[in-house]
Order: C-alpha cells, then structure tokens, then sequence
C-alpha cells in the first residue's frame, strides 16, 4: 500500500483505494461502461449499477434513494448544499442570512463568502470555544426566521473536533430552517444516520474513506428545497445534471459500506495509536499544544501547534526524513497565512503558523509510531537549537 521507505501519515489529505473496492470498480471501465440514461441493456446494466450503490449508501444514512445525489466530489456537493439552499430559501420565502462556524472546510466557507460578495446574502459565524466546537445554545441565540440555512462541519478536518450535530439539529428543525453538515471527514469512523443526526443535507467524499477521489454524495432530506446549481439533462432528480460516473460511484458505495462495518473496531485501534501520539509530543516535546478536543476528536486525529516552529519547515524536515504529515488543511502550503480555524480558536498568529497534523489510517502500525515520534522529537531540538 504504501512507498517502501515512507511513512504516510495523512490519511485526513486523502486515503489509498481499498483493493476490494477497485475490483469492484473495474468492469463499469469496459464491460460495463454504458451511459445509466440510456435506454438498451447497456444503459439498464449501468443504472442497475448506479441504483444499487444509491441503495447501499442510503442503507447506511437511513434515508431513502432519491435523497441520495451523486456529484463529483465532497466540494461539490458543500456548493450545491450551500449554494442550491440559500437560492432556493431566498426565492421561496426572502431569506438571505447564513449560519456557519468559522472552522468550516473552504468548501463551505468560499461558497458562503461568494452569496455575500456576489450575490447579497449575509454571512454570520458563529463562535467556538477553543476546542473549535460549536455550542448549540449558540446556535439558538443566532437563528431566526431570515436564516436560509445553517451549516457546520460534523468532523473538523484540521483539528479532529467533532461537533454535537445531533444538538444543532434538534435547534435547526424546531426552528425549520435547513441544516447541513460537512461529513466529508466522517464516513471511516462516525455514525452517519441521518436521523439521529437531524441533519437536512449531508456532504460527503469518497476518497476520504478508502474509496476513489473524484467522487462524491449529497443527502437531501425530503421537501428540503435546492436549486440546482449545474444544470442539463436530468439526472439525480435534476438536480445535478451530467452522465453519472459509474465506476466511481460503485467504488464510493463499496468503501461506504466497507468502511462502515468497520468502524467501531477501526475506531479503537486508532484511538489506542492517536493517544500514543498525543501523549508522547505533550509529554516529551517541551512547548507543544494539542489543537481540538482531547476526546471528542477523529479517533486517526493528532494535531498540535509548537512553540517557534515554523511548520512549513517541520513538515519539509519531517518528508525528508520519510514522513509525510501535513499541516492541517492538503491546501498547498506556500503561503505563510496562518490557518483561520487555528485564529479562530484564540490562537494568536505566530504559534498558528506551527502547526502539524498527523493522521493515521488501516496501514498505520505501532512501530511506525514508534519510529515517528524519535524523528519528530529529534526534529523539533534540531530546530530549535539552529534558530
Ligand atoms: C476533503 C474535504 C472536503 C473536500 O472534498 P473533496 O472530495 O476533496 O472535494 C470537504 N470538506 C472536508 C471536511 C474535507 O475534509
């Protein structure tokens, strides 16, 4: 699964395809390869395929099927959920206030930012205590009847924190305005049934959870209204035009299920090695802060900011050293601005510009652990001492 002589620590970035899942995939390459809409047997075969993975995926959110939309990636389907919902509420009833927090993933929070600069809606954040999670009597006191919809991130994908969904939802569905949650982070280890979740739309990708990249789901609750946002042939009720990706669809429902079934125990062997991290760095590197909830985290989930460590550096050095971590968001580093979800936790800038993610996944093992925890120490003195 992974190179020879490197360590992949950045299963949040992205997660390699499940073997399973592939073979699964690969006869809607050739064999298989019909266009769904078409009416011969080609096309039944393809739409057979397509109605089966909606099955499956609907099974797991405890929804029906056509509250399943297919769309080409968990950005996607954060702009049709946000996008599609704030048009349709302001058409319906002149609503054109938005609820987000501030530790949304880009996704959410550029398409939020787009209504208001392009299109006049305005934008409010809530606030986050310094875990970066969202209370839900902050949600009360902000909601009201102009809300077109409230969206917060299930699982944070910089700092682990998981969010009290079930809460804002119950506030959200007294006051019947929309919800939604980017659950893009959440498909591996997180219960999705949308029903305890009282969520009304739910992003989530594919290849965050052992599936292929390109690849993506929005549940719909029903009577929940949305624009469409690209619009054609009539595909996914209409509300996502273009000929569905057959083969990425069946490997996304495939890794869904997998990933799933798995979970619970998934969750304990990550937590177990999680904590090993955690415990170490706090322990050991002198100077060293855990960002998020100690508990309520991704169980694959350590991140930290250090103290005059630049983490741009840390994570050159650590690559080098045949680690590949990441920096909290895969969004090309580069740019020295530092992350606004760390800002928005009431860090201030210097030490946000230090941070580090490390996420784990089904090939982590113990001894790599091990190994990384030496390197990352050895790094950060090195550093340190060469200031
Ligand atoms: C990865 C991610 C996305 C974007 O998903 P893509 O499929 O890569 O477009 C959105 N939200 C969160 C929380 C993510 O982690």
């Amino acid at each position: 699964m992974q190179m020879n002589d490197k360590i992949y620590l950045d299963y949040s970035a992205t997660t390699p395809i499940d073997p399973r899942v592939l073979d699964k995939m690969m006869p809607y390459f050739q064999e298989i390869f019909g266009n769904p809409s078409s009416i011969h047997i080609y096309g039944q075969r393809a739409e057979t395929a397509v109605e089966e993975a909606r099955k499956s995926i609907s099974d797991t959110l405890h929804c029906s099927l056509n509250e399943i939309i297919f769309t080409s990636c968990g950005t996607e389907s954060d702009n049709l959920a946000i996008r599609g919902v704030a048009f349709a509420e302001r058409a319906r009833r002149g609503a054109d206030h938005i609820l987000i927090s501030p530790v949304e993933h880009h996704a959410v929070l550029n398409t939020a930012s787009q209504l208001v600069s392009n299109f006049g809606f305005k934008l409010e954040y809530l606030p986050v205590d310094k875990y970066g999670m969202v209370q839900p009597d902050d949600v009360l006191q902000r909601i009201k009847p102009e809300t077109a919809l409230v969206s917060i991130i299930y699982a944070n994908n910089e700092i682990g924190t998981i969010n009290p969904i079930t809460e804002i939802g119950e506030i959200c569905q007294k006051a019947q305005i929309p919800f939604h949650t980017d659950a893009v982070q959440a498909g591996t280890y997180l219960g999705l049934n949308v029903n305890k979740l009282n969520v009304d739309l739910m992003s989530l990708g594919g290849h965050k959870f052992y599936g292929p990249k390109g690849v993506g789901a929005l549940y719909i609750r029903e009577g929940v209204e949305v624009l469409s946002t690209q619009t054609g042939g009539s595909q996914e009720a209409g509300l996502r035009a273009g000929t569905q990706n057959v083969p990425y669809i069946v490997g996304m429902a495939e890794a869904l299920q997998i990933a799933q079934e798995a979970r619970k125990s998934a969750s304990e062997s990550m937590i177990e090695l999680r904590d090993l991290i955690i415990d170490n760095v706090l322990e050991k590197i002198p100077g060293s802060h855990l960002t998020g909830h100690p508990k309520l985290r991704l169980p694959n989930h350590a991140s930290f900011v250090f103290d005059s460590i630049d983490g741009n550096l840390l994570l050159s050095m650590l690559d080098i050293r045949g680690y590949s971590c990441s920096s909290g968001s895969a969004c090309k580093t580069g740019n020295p601005e530092p992350s606004e979800v760390l800002l928005s936790m009431g860090l201030d800038d210097k030490l946000a510009l230090g941070s580090l993610r490390v996420s784990l996944g089904r090939w982590t093992t113990a001894d790599q652990i091990e190994c990384f925890l030496d390197t990352l120490i050895n790094t950060i003195i090195k550093m340190r001492s060469s200031i």
